[in-house]
Parts: C-alpha cells; sequence; structure tokens
C-alpha cells in the first residue's frame, strides 16, 4: 500500500501544548517535514527564543538550545561557526526576533551568517499576554495599546522580512501563511529553499509565518484565521521577498 501521509519523524510523537487554533504546531511540523525530506535531522541544531515559540524544543527530534530573550540568531552564529557542518535554525516569535532582538536580526543578515531563522509573526507578544509587539497592527488593540495602535505615538507595523531584504548577506527571505491548504504547500516549499540556502552555502535565510494568536486576540479559531487572512496580509504580503543566487561571495 503507498503511504500517502504519516507523521515526519522528526516530529515527536507527542500532542502539542499551544492553544486551539494556534499556528505554531503547523509550522513546526511543516519544519519537521522538510528536515526529514532533506534526511538532514541527526546533522540539526535548533535555537529557541523566550516566548511561546521556546516550546518548539517539546516537539521536535533534534539537539536544541535556548537563547536569551532576542539571542537565538546570536547564539546559532555561535554554534555555526564552531560546527559549520551542522545545519542551525532559530525559530522565534515576533516579540524575540522584531523587538528584543532586531539587533541581531539586522547584524546576522549583514553579515550573510549561514544560519536559518524561522520568525512566527502574530503582531502580539503572546506568552506573556497580549502586549503590542513591533509588528502590530495600526488600529489593533493589545493589553498595552487598548486605544488600538496609533503611529503618532506607537510608530508603525515592522516589515522585518522586507528590511532584511537588503542586507548583502541575506540569501532567501520569505513570507508565508499557513490558513489554507495551497499556501500550506507553499510554506513548506519556502522553508526548504530556506534550509536549502543555507547547505548550498547561499547566505542567511529567514521564512517569516504569519500566525493566528486567538487567545491573546480574543477570538475564535475561526475568526483569527479569518483577522489573519483579511487583516495582516494586506499590510504583510506573502511571497518570496528575495532570492538570491549563487554563494555567499555572489559567484553563480
Ligand atoms: S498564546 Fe498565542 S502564540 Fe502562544 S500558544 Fe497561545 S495562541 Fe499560540
Amino acid at each position: 500500500m503507498r503511504v500517502v501521509f504519516e507523521r515526519p519523524r522528526t516530529l515527536i510523537k507527542k500532542p502539542f501544548t499551544y492553544c486551539p487554533g494556534c499556528h505554531h504546531g503547523l509550522a513546526q511540523r511543516l519544519i519537521a517535514e522538510v528536515i526529514d525530506e532533506l534526511d538532514i535531522g541527526a546533522v540539526t541544531i535548533g535555537v529557541g527564543p523566550i516566548g511561546c515559540s521556546v516550546y518548539i524544543y517539546e516537539f521536535l527530534n533534534v539537539d536544541f538550545v535556548v537563547g536569551g530573550h532576542g539571542r537565538a540568531q546570536a547564539v546559532a552564529t555561535g554554534i555555526k561557526r564552531a560546527l559549520p557542518d551542522r545545519v542551525v535554525f532559530s525559530y522565534q516569535g515576533d516579540g524575540d526576533i522584531g523587538a528584543i532582538g532586531t539587533a541581531e536580526a539586522i547584524h546576522v543578515a549583514n553579515r550573510g551568517e549561514l544560519i536559518t531563522s524561522f520568525f512566527i509573526n502574530n503582531a502580539v507578544f503572546g506568552m506573556t499576554g497580549g502586549q503590542m509587539a513591533p509588528t502590530t497592527l495600526l488600529g489593533q488593540k493589545t493589553k498595552t495599546s487598548p486605544l488600538g495602535r496609533d503611529a503618532k505615538v506607537h510608530g508603525f507595523p515592522l516589515r522585518l522580512a522586507e528590511m532584511l531584504k537588503v542586507a548583502e548577506g541575506s540569501a532567501y527571505i520569505a513570507r508565508v501563511a499557513l490558513t489554507q491548504p495551497h499556501l500550506i504547500k507553499q510554506a513548506r516549499e519556502c522553508i526548504k529553499k530556506a534550509f536549502l540556502a543555507q547547505i548550498e552555502k547561499k547566505g542567511f535565510s529567514l521564512v517569516e509565518i504569519l500566525s493566528p494568536c486567538p487567545t491573546n486576540w480574543g477570538m475564535t479559531p475561526e475568526d483569527a484565521v479569518k483577522w489573519l487572512e483579511e487583516k495582516m496580509i494586506p499590510y504583510f504580503q506573502l511571497g518570496e521577498i528575495k532570492v538570491k543566487e549563487g554563494d555567499f561571495n555572489g559567484a553563480s
């Protein structure tokens, strides 16, 4: 019998503990599928952040280290430089990579560190209770912007992926969502290309994954998906943002 669907080897056999409707589990499953497909599980090291994203180490059967808040990419850089034959990735939320870790994000991209980052953007700080994040949309109400984000007071939502596009050392940058089957398929392809950019030594790679946080958005899982599609995607447009050919030195 031909197997058409099975649990990825890299996904540990236990139920996800994320809130109902959260897409962390889906994102982590896709990463596990790609690790299996590329057969890199034995050489992969993940770096977790602080925040809901950190629990990835409970679910993926690869080596893991956890960095301080915002420092996952700095830790990943150290690991990759010490162990260049390993495939190293960080998995971070927007509060981690886009607020406290902004400096790390810009500099790893600019230096072209051969690491891959997965960036879960749910437009709030999740684990700490729904405070405004750099990615919070204008008008979006959060615990710390109860009247809605106001550009005059809080600035504009950060498009980190577009910022990192201009960094010379970034090789592959994409933004995806997991709200529809065809988008999940595209996301899996982008995750694969991001790992390949590292393996083929093209430079830094990042996949931003738009994800609902029904708990802190105060919505049902269904309404959260709708809100993501109607409000987040028009601002955080999906697609491949940068695909650099050739190796790190620009040679094709
Ligand atoms: S708080 Fe939000 S990001 Fe964290 S697990 Fe729950 S839904 Fe997901």
